[in-house]
């Protein structure tokens, strides 16, 4: 029995969990998810400071054709203890640099003029509270900032490090075992003799498994022998928080795949998924350990990995987006497909002034990577349905 291209999913995300936590210097941390909760220990900005180079006056100066006598200068960096603006008087002051005592507004360079280096003239009219970036306006103190789960980008660990931080609490990368399956297999670098073919599905489903955040571990290539596999297998088993093996899981005799995993302890969860392409995608567990077994197909193997694999490992990495964000897109011509399985359409999405479009990226055969090449999407089209006419909405995501 297959199962559904959903339920498969479910399966897999209920077994998965966040790997532990670790503490990780900020400098290393950007794509990581957040393992712990973050509180912002003080105020941002610190202290009222200047949005603008110019002036800092009080409000009931700051007119049009009033001129005043500039009496200090404050840069970033100048501590402006002591100094303090009277009624009538002027600060120069620049970006950044906080403000004095009396200073109810910034008027930029831009709107004055400067008479003789020692007085203002006010070329416009300015309101109270203008170009003063307030203490606390953006993070207040003992604020929750950040949320267990959130992936750290450069603007997260800008406001970390802002805070004070040098460390951060994340989950761990989960290390993850590629094993590829065939007799026809050679190692890329070597020429394939009659009959054989470049293993590339280990260096393809490596740089996936980075992609999603993961260790890639290869394993290389296991003969169609029980033990070859076997010892493989339990090799992988030994060092990694999620194994994939690729080939062997279809129904051709020389598929020793599912019987090994049995034989080394795997508990079965399912063997087949009513997808195209991917039916012979395979899920079991190893007491807490994922193991996937894909189809050999590097189109299959690529996409079932995106569909299945992908969304555990950042489950495992503690994300709060596990799936990529579905989006609608129109169809641009009819497509035709059995109904029973969901099919997963290698598309070209184009945004047309807001309008999502999705256009069959060429050959949908499993064998023509060429068309995945091509395409920067993939249409979830639902098992039940047979036919999509052009103009109809269907759901896809990027890849
Ligand atoms: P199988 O699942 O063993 O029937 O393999 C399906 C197809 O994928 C066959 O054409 C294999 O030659 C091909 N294939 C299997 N393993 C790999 C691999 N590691 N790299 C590239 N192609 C592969
Ligand atoms: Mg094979």
């Amino acid at each position: 029995m297959a199962e559904t291209f959903e339920h498969a999913r479910n399966l897999i995300l209920a077994k998965v969990a966040p790997l532990e936590a670790e503490k990780i210097d900020l400098f290393e941390a950007v794509d990581r998810c957040l393992a712990a909760e973050i509180y912002a220990p003080y105020d941002l900005p610190l202290w009222d400071n200047s949005a603008m180079d110019g002036y800092a006056l009080r409000a009931a100066d700051a007119l049009e054709g009033t001129v005043l006598p500039i009496i200090t200068t404050l840069a970033a960096g100048a501590n402006p203890a002591g100094v303090e603006i009277k009624p009538g008087t002027a600060v120069r002051i620049l970006t950044g640099a906080p403000t004095p005592a009396g200073c109810e507004l910034v008027i930029p360079y831009e709107e004055t003029a400067e008479l003789d280096n020692q007085q203002v003239k006010i070329l416009k009219t300015q309101v109270s509270g203008a170009h003063i970036r307030y203490q606390g306006e953006d993070i207040r103190g003992g604020s929750l900032v950040l949320g267990v789960g959130v992936m750290l980008r450069p603007i997260e660990i800008n406001l970390l490090a802002a805070l004070g931080q040098t460390h951060v609490m994340v989950y761990r990368r989960p290390k993850v075992a590629i094993l590829s399956t065939g007799d026809e297999l050679v190692e890329p670098g070597m020429i394939p003799g009659p009959g054989q073919i470049v293993n590339s599905n280990g260096l393809a489903l490596s740089a996936a498994v980075r992609q999603a955040g993961a260790v890639p571990i290869l394993l290389g290539i296991a003969r169609d022998q029980p033990a070859s596999l076997k010892a493989k297998l339990s090799e992988g088993l030994k060092n990694a928080d999620l194994l994939i093996t690729s080939a062997g899981v279809s129904a051709g005799d020389r598929d020793f795949v599912r019987e090994v995993l049995t034989d080394v302890g795997i508990e079965q969860i399912f063997w087949k998924v009513d997808v195209k392409p991917g039916r012979p995608t395979a899920f079991g567990l190893r007491g807490t350990t994922p193991v996937f077994s894909l189809p050999g197909n590097p189109v299959s193997a690529l996409l079932t990995f995106e569909e299945f694999v992908r969304p555990a490992l950042r489950k495992m990495q503690g994300d709060k987006q596990i799936l990529r964000p579905l989006r609608l897109a129109r169809l641009t011509s009819d497509i035709r497909k059995k109904a029973g399985r969901t099919n997963l359409l290698r598309v070209i999405l184009v945004d047309q002034q807001g309008q999502l479009t999705a256009t069959s990226a060429g050959d949908q055969n499993t064998g023509i990577t060429s068309t995945l090449l091509h395409a920067n999407g993939l249409a979830i089209l639902p098992a039940e349905k047979d036919f999509f006419a052009a103009g109809e909405q269907v759901e896809v995501h990027d890849i």
